[in-house]
């Protein structure tokens, strides 16, 4: 049975100047809270964050444990410790609270546009930042941008991850390698969510998604 992801980014007042695109998917505490409580009846609904933001702890980290929900957050392990994003010891409290990270590359590149020994050291270096700070497995990656394509998974299978979560729009099923994400961003309503999150796409829509996909999967 398939089920939806949520994709959030950074949360609140933002700490430092937004990188193009950001203003776009940056939500304020409200909207975020409002989110949130429209996934609160849905408990299929999986959720994820992008970018390893200082939210991730200051905000995100207490409204998700207020609601008793839990979320994989996807960290970009060189900006840890620097201004507006989530320090190294955040990352074991995010464990320690019930939650699950992976990476997001070292640096937030565009694995489309590296070689395959440089996504391979994107990839596995983060990795092992984030398996020594949390003493356990990582095996889930997000694609910066939610860009990939048929080399970006050749290599994301070569690593060994279990998990692979785009941004693709649509639902998918728990076991499918290839995890398609909805983002939250500010112009959707509390509605919006829950529509979001309740009405499963149309087999008209699952198609048109799933050429799209496939589209990006073997270019
Ligand atoms: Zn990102």
């Amino acid at each position: 049975m398939r089920r939806p992801t949520l994709t959030f980014h950074g949360v609140g007042t933002p700490p430092r100047p937004l990188s193009p695109g950001e203003e776009g998917v940056w939500l304020s505490q409200s909207e975020f809270e409002s989110a949130l409580d429209a996934v609160l009846a849905e408990s299929p609904v999986r959720l994820t964050f992008d970018d390893g933001n200082a939210s991730d702890t200051a905000i995100a980290l207490p409204a998700l444990v207020r609601r008793g929900l839990t979320a994989t957050f996807f960290i970009v392990t060189d900006r840890l410790d620097e201004p507006g994003f989530a320090a190294a010891a955040d990352v074991p409290r995010l464990i320690a609270a019930g939650m699950d990270v992976g990476t997001h590359g070292n640096a937030h590149l565009d694995w489309r546009t590296l070689s395959v020994s440089v996504l391979r050291n994107e990839i596995l270096t983060s990795r092992a930042r984030l398996a020594a700070l949390t003493q356990r497995t990582v095996d889930a990656a997000s694609c910066p941008f939610g860009s990939y394509d048929r080399r970006v998974l050749k290599v994301l299978r070569e690593c060994r991850f279990q998990r692979v979560y785009t941004s693709d729009g649509g639902w998918s099923a728990p076991t499918s390698w290839l995890q398609r994400r909805t983002t939250v961003t500010p112009t959707m309503t509390h509605t919006d969510v829950i529509e979001l999150v309740t009405r499963p796409p149309t087999a008209t829509e699952q198609t048109v998604l799933a050429v799209k996909q496939l589209a990006k999967k073997i270019r």
